[in-house]
């Protein structure tokens, strides 16, 4: 009896997991180098990108409906990783249980909402001030930065026999050094910059939020940055605390067929009438408990 000894499938993953750690190293130690060297600089506002800022908000301003077709059931990336029941409630119009908001956690949002935005626009002055950036913005067909609702858009999607739409917006479409096209996801922590050292991989829901990009703008490769509101002390200096990390991610075929196996589940069980399976997991932030609660009496 003899053995021939061949590459298994598992070994095939250990080398693709090896080349993607290599490939993920590279690009989440880039896009935070880009960060550092930004802020290790004093600026002003530079005009150039002041303007394009401008004609930004006057094509927010004056930017009409997004057209997609209102007959067909929707499904945004930043909700991909919810209940399937939630979003199959979200779809059928069902009542919502009141939200109260406290004026801290407005506060909260407010101030999440200025980073983002200082962030992004930090790309962009990095583009002018730094020699050879690792990372720019793609710009539009507009010339507008590929981001936000500069770049909403929607998809006719038709999986599993069923059809819907898909729409959303992202952070960000960056180009890398060789000319890839990174998704861009930034996302902020409040509480405490130890969160940021706590953070061992990205949220899942915000890895399915990747996955749901990539079927809508059709990328495959994401950079996740996460930044603490709150620093380390003053003066701690050098010694302060990492109040930024990134993660990459590589989104796959099979990924999007989940998600698109998961979207359409919804679909029908809209069109037959029959409630999609909960998942209590995920209650915390639904705003339909009450109703869920109710019809499952
Ligand atoms: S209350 Fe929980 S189980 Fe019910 S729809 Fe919301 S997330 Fe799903």
């Amino acid at each position: 009896l003899s053995f021939v000894s061949k590459p298994t499938d598992l070994r095939d993953e250990v080398i693709k997991d090896m080349a993607k750690n290599k490939r993920g190293d590279e690009l989440t130690h880039a896009i935070l180098m880009q960060f550092e060297q930004i802020n290790a600089i004093d600026y002003f506002p530079i005009r150039s990108v002041q303007e394009l800022l401008i004609k930004q908000a006057q094509f927010e301003l004056n930017r009409g409906r997004l057209g997609y077709p209102r007959e067909f059931y929707r499904f945004s990336p930043s909700s991909s990783d919810k209940c399937e029941r939630e979003m199959f409630y979200k779809n059928a119009k069902a009542p919502m249980d009141e939200q109260t908001m406290y004026p801290f956690q407005r506060r909260w949002t407010r101030n999440s909402t200025a980073v983002h935005e200082a962030t992004q626009r930090q790309i962009l002055e990095s583009e002018v001030l730094l020699k050879d950036p690792a990372f720019k913005v793609q710009r539009l067909d507009s010339g507008l930065p590929a981001w936000e609702k500069n770049l909403e858009d929607w998809k006719l999607v038709t999986h599993n026999g069923v059809q819907f739409v898909v729409t959303g917006m992202m952070d960000g479409i960056l180009e890398y050094k060789d000319g890839s096209s990174i998704g861009f996801e930034f996302k902020t922590k409040s509480n405490s910059v130890a969160d940021i050292k706590r953070l061992k991989e990205p949220a899942p829901s915000h890895r399915q939020q990747c996955v749901a990009y990539s079927v809508l703008f059709g990328i495959n490769e994401f950079v996740i940055v996460y930044e603490s509101v709150a620093k380390d002390k003053w003066s701690t200096g050098p010694e302060a605390r990492d109040d930024m990390k990134a993660f990459y991610v590589k989104v796959t075929q099979a990924d999007r067929n989940r998600l698109l196996d998961k979207w359409a589940r919804v679909v029908e069980n809209l069109q037959d009438g029959e409630v999609s399976a909960p998942d209590y997991s995920k209650c915390t932030f639904c705003p339909f408990k009450t109703h869920c609660g109710e019809v499952n009496k």
